[in-house]
């Protein structure tokens, strides 16, 4: 019998319901063509499920995501949440998605398509060529770590803390992650820390240093954090997997998404211990400035689906042919308005849609 997946979709808002009704319908069609099936729940997440339930991620959101497979998102936000409280925030309700389900390792990948080279705001030679996959450190680090607050002290001075920490095991898992990935790719790990002036860098650099003996073919560097936003941009090409803590990871991945100039193509994924179900998205927000008028490019929600197979569903060949329609679909000339250039025609969400079902046959 055909193995079937079980998928909780999370539409949420803005251009989100338009892109993942694409997904959806590339994802049927290489069942069909890979011999699998899907089961997909639906699931409310952000403004929409604050709008239906007062909640931004409802306790059925959350048993429907861990009791899947995997979960495919597409954004959440919008004008119309913004007033509200913190605690109701959309925002929040993808926070503690992450962190109900364990979400520790982040992976985004920046790879330069030849069709979109000239959307880069870089020269053709410096970017041409670049794919780099940033591993992002997601639960731990300063976002999260104790003491932090605004205090007064005893002058009656305000005092603002947050706290840099890792312990070995945080360190040792991320790692994991990153070495594993780098074998999947071009076998060369850089991890990026500031272990010459904090000592949790230093802890960092000693524990990725001796985890490189469990992967001898994995060709190990470590870069400072300022000379690795400095090399990014200078020559991204030198780098295949980069590995960092959570603070420098959400800086550097959103310097290296920009390389490549289109933030309407960029996926993510983000991971927890193998066999619990990741969560994979598009980079972009809920674009509420184009929403519901067919104008968003749903690539990166696709390039997402594909990393879903990949991942979560060791998939591998039916990836490969996502991201091939993705390349055949440029080739054919189809761009939406924020990958367009001078001599295309602009395509809307669904045209890209049909044309990308077209590609796989
Ligand atoms: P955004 O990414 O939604 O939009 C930035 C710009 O890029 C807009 O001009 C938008 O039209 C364009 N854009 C984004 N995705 C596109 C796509 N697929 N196709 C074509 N154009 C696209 O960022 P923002 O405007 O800062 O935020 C809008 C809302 O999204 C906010 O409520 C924010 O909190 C939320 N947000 C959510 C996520 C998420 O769900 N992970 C991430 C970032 C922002």
């Amino acid at each position: 019998m055909a193995q079937n997946y079980r998928i909780t979709l999370l539409p949420g808002d803005g251009i989100g319901p338009e892109i993942m009704a694409i997904a959806v319908q590339v994802l049927k069609r290489i069942g069909e063509k890979f011999d699998f099936t899907f089961t997909f729940t639906e699931a409310l997440i952000g403004g929409s499920a604050i709008d239906a339930t007062g909640d931004p991620f409802p306790a059925e959101t959350l048993e429907a995501c861990k009791t899947s497979d995997s979960i495919l998102l597409a954004a959440i936000g919008g004008y119309k949440w913004d007033s509200l409280p913190r605690h109701q925030r959309p925002e929040t309700g993808l926070l503690a998605l992450r962190s109900s389900l364990n979400l520790f390792a982040n992976l985004r990948p920046a790879t330069i398509l030849p069709q979109l080279i000239d959307a880069s705001t870089l020269k053709r030679e410096v970017v041409e060529g670049v794919d780099i996959m940033v591993v992002r450190e997601l639960t731990g680090g300063l976002y999260f770590g104790e003491p932090r607050g605004i205090f007064t002290t005893e002058s009656g001075e305000k005092r603002g803390v947050n706290t840099m920490t890792y312990t070995e095991s945080e360190i040792n898992r991320i790692g994991k992650v990153a070495f594993e990935t780098a074998m999947k790719r071009r076998k060369k790990l850089c991890s990026v820390d500031k272990s010459n002036v904090l000592e949790v860098s230093q802890l960092w650099r000693d524990k990725i240093t001796e985890m490189s003996a469990d992967y001898p073919e994995v060709e190990l560097s470590h870069l400072y954090v300022d000379n690795a936003a400095m090399q990014l941009v200078r020559s991204p090409r030198q780098f295949d997997t980069i590995v960092t803590s959570n603070l420098f990871g959400d800086i550097l991945s959103d310097a290296a998404a920009m390389l490549t100039g289109s933030i309407g193509m960029l996926p993510s994924a983000s991971l927890s211990h193998p066999g619990q179900p990741g969560v994979y998205e598009p980079v972009h927000g809920s674009a509420p400035d184009i929403a519901g008028q067919d104008k968003a490019n749903p690539l990166a929600q696709i390039l997402s689906a594909a990393m879903m197979l990949r991942y979560d569903l060791n998939q591998a060949a039916a990836a490969d042919a996502i991201e091939a329609a993705v390349i055949a679909v440029l080739d054919q000339g189809y761009r939406t308005g924020d990958i367009v250039s001078a001599g295309f025609e602009v395509v809307g969400c669904k045209a890209m849609g049909d044309a990308l079902l077209k590609a796989l046959g």
